[in-house]
């Protein structure tokens, strides 16, 4: 059987794909349709390192997804439809109905909407994305890979909110967690760059990108991790503010008459280091930080020491510990960061190595020094690369089990 996967992610008004080989993770193409719905939108088609941008306005998903297959009709390389293994699919939220990456078929994208309420931007996104694809491509197999299935295994202490009864039983509110294919992906790999054994292995992960949260992995297996019953809490991220007092919502209604969808967005969109500092791009923060811009300095110590408390947090979650990794946009390419995050922490047995840390590299590397009881990797993750393996493998074991 083939190992060709289409991985689509459709986020809230855009849409990303790569066509791949799920097990050697080569890309044959990959491109992205940005503003989707808005007046003009922005297509970009990248095959054999040439990058075909066009800009268009895009009406839906149907047309996002209909264009993206014309440019690949248009510049290569042929979907031949026989020749894909399945459409794998990111899809944000799958509450704790689902451990496991699943064959989407009617009854699946049934349960994907009654899960719409806890992720009212996402999931109906994703949903869109599985119904065109569907139609598009009636008969490949089409699987869904939610980013909430890596965390299932925290135990209960570690998901339980302190809340009344009833809104736990009842309504699902709990810790989830996100960014799951990442972490799947980049555990696996430290494991591998240890030379220790995945099920042996204790790690701190954290996923540092526009969207940010941590981990910590017990055996390949999350235990517990930043993100809640939304991707709003843990890390300060790009727009979000992730933690805070959770009395902040009724304060701001009483005292300035701000609704709770007033809050809700500020806190999502307009928080974080952007709401520090007047930029959400931790290069951009960086180049004014450097240019001793006040409100850059504070957004970045937040930022840092935040990393820092959830580091002495589940380090002490998981009372051994055999490797701090990095990854994610700020966490591959900040030594700033790093440094900021992580030194001082020699009592811990963590200790960088500032040659290794600056040195700027694209692959998988250690940045602590030989001595270090704790290694601290930086790891570029794939969660394209790792959808495409988690589809395939579906795909491959439902053939097996129609076979026996
Ligand atoms: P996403 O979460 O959307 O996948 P990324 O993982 O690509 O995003 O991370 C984007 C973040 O990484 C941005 O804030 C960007 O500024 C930051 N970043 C990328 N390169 C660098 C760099 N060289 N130095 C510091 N920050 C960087």
């Amino acid at each position: 059987m083939t190992a060709r996967v289409l991985v689509l992610n459709a986020g809230s008004s855009s849409l990303k794909y790569r066509l791949l080989d799920a097990e050697s993770g080569v890309a044959e193409a990959s491109g992205s349709v940005e503003r989707i719905g808005e007046e003009s939108g922005t297509l970009k088609h990248t095959v054999e390192g040439q990058e075909h941008a066009q800009e268009r306005r895009v009406a839906d998903f149907e047309d996002a997804l209909r264009s993206s297959l014309g440019a690949f009709d248009r510049h290569g390389p042929p979907i031949d439809r026989d020749t894909l293994a399945a459409v794998g699919h990111r899809v944000v939220h799958g509450g704790d109905l689902f451990a496991e990456p699943v064959l989407v078929d009617e009854r699946l994208l049934g349960t994907i909407e009654d899960l719409v309420p806890l992720a009212p931007l996402h999931n109906p996104a994703n949903l869109e994305g599985l119904r065109v694809a569907r139609q598009l491509f009636p008969d490949v197999p089409q699987v869904a890979v939610f980013d909430t299935a890596f965390h299932h295994t925290m135990p209960a202490h570690a998901y339980t909110y302190a809340v009344p009864a009833a809104w736990r039983e009842e309504h699902g509110i709990r810790r989830y967690g996100f960014h799951g294919t990442s972490y799947a992906f980049v555990s696996r790999r430290a494991a591998e760059l240890l030379g220790r054994a995945v099920e042996n292995t204790n790690l701190v992960v954290l996923h540092l990108g526009n969207g940010a949260s941590a981990a910590a992995i017990r055996g390949g297996r999350s235990v517990d991790t930043s993100m809640g019953l939304t991707p709003l809490e843990g890390l300060v991220m790009g727009t979000r503010s992730g933690d805070l007092d959770p009395a902040i919502h009724g304060h701001l209604h009483r005292e300035l008459g701000l609704s709770l969808e007033e809050v809700d967005r500020a806190l999502y969109r307009e928080s974080g280091l952007l709401g520090l500092s007047g930029v959400n791009d931790f290069r951009e923060l960086e180049q004014r930080r450097a240019a001793e811009d006040a409100d850059a300095e504070l957004a970045f110590d937040v930022y840092a020491y935040r990393v820092r408390k959830y580091v002495g947090a589940y380090y002490a979650a998981l009372g051994e510990l055999h490797a701090v990794v990095l990854t994610g946009g700020v966490g591959q390419h900040s030594p700033q960061l790093r440094t900021a995050a992580l030194s001082g922490l020699e009592r811990l047995g963590i200790v960088l190595d500032p040659a290794r840390n600056e040195a700027e590299a694209r692959h998988a590397r250690t940045v602590s020094a030989d001595g270090s009881d704790v290694a601290v990797l930086v790891v570029p993750t794939d969660e394209e690369w790792e959808i495409a393996r988690q589809a395939l493998a579906v795909v491959r074991s439902a053939t097996e089990r129609r076979r026996d």
